[in-house]
């Protein structure tokens, strides 16, 4: 068995227990070298053998996991976050499902979680925003034309952005041109939930000199929109008045002026 496994977004801890066996069970280990925390690596046993994919190509990674398989031995290919994320595994998929060789996937923490967790925030909020589009800007891998940033930004909707620290004049004029405004905070999370991890706020129009000035170039996810202010609407489900498949309502009416909360950036 082959087992695409997710190492979560950098913190040693932050992959899952489900992972943590895997690694210590395997036998051969090819990891993403480019973000994966080769502290991972430490659960190995002595005799795994680890392979570093990132001076591989894929036909490369391929040879030696189905190798590795053939010769009965555990195999984990392990990638930075959650797999299903810019994580090119369905080229791997592919491939295992031709030469008739069994696969499973074990799910990790995303970066994009992992930076929410560093600014505090919750990006589906009541009133301000309950959809996430996770995207990128066209970079040597193209996007699809009617996924354009100033597509997506025209809903105003929470926008967490992969892959593209180093384009932030160009992702700043397409988010302000598909209408978030320009004053819409934004901020940039370098390493989320490494011990460098870096949380930078600003807003769309000032992602590029935010980083220039904190020396941050890649490795970082920019996250835009009003959930990063301080107001929204309480949530129904915890509401008192509302009743819910587990809890009848206990109060007709929300207390006077609870409804909306003017909260404070956090810093
Ligand atoms: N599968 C991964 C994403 C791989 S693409 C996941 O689920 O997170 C690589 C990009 O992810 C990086 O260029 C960066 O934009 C982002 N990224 C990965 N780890 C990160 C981290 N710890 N903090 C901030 N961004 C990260």
């Amino acid at each position: 068995m082959i087992t695409f496994v997710g190492a979560g977004p950098g913190a040693e801890d932050l992959i899952t227990v489900r992972g943590q066996r895997l690694l210590q069970d395997a036998d051969m280990v090819v990891y993403a070298g480019s973000l994966v925390n080769p502290g991972l690596l430490s659960l190995c046993r002595e005799e795994c053998q680890i392979y570093n994919s990132a001076v591989m190509t894929l036909e490369e990674v391929l040879e030696v996991m189905t190798a590795g398989y053939r010769e009965g031995k555990k195999v984990v290919r392990l990638h930075t976050g959650d797999p299903c994320l810019y994580g090119a595994i369905r080229e791997q998929m592919d491939a295992l499902e031709d030469q008739g060789i069994p696969y499973e996937v074990c799910p990790g923490v995303s970066s994009f979680c992992g930076a929410a967790a560093a600014l505090g925030a919750e990006y589906t909020l009541p009133g301000i925003s309950q959809s996430v589009v996770i995207t990128r800007m066209a970079g040597r891998t193209p996007v699809p034309e009617k996924e354009s940033i100033a597509s997506f930004a025209a809903h105003q909707a929470t926008m967490v952005i992969f892959l593209s620290t180093g384009m932030l004049k160009e992702l700043s004029r397409e988010l302000i041109r598909g209408g978030y405004p320009a004053d819409t905070p934004a901020a940039i999370v370098y390493k989320a939930t490494w011990p460098e991890e870096k949380v930078l706020r600003c807003t769309v129009d000032t992602l590029e000199e935010t980083a220039r000035k904190e020396g941050v170039t890649k490795t970082a996810l920019i996250i835009a929109g009003r959930i990063l202010e301080g107001g929204y609407e309480r949530s129904r489900l915890y509401d008192p008045s509302f009743t819910t498949e587990f809890r009848q309502a206990v109060h007709q009416e929300p207390p006077a002026g609870e409804e909306k909360r003017a909260g404070q950036k956090k810093d």
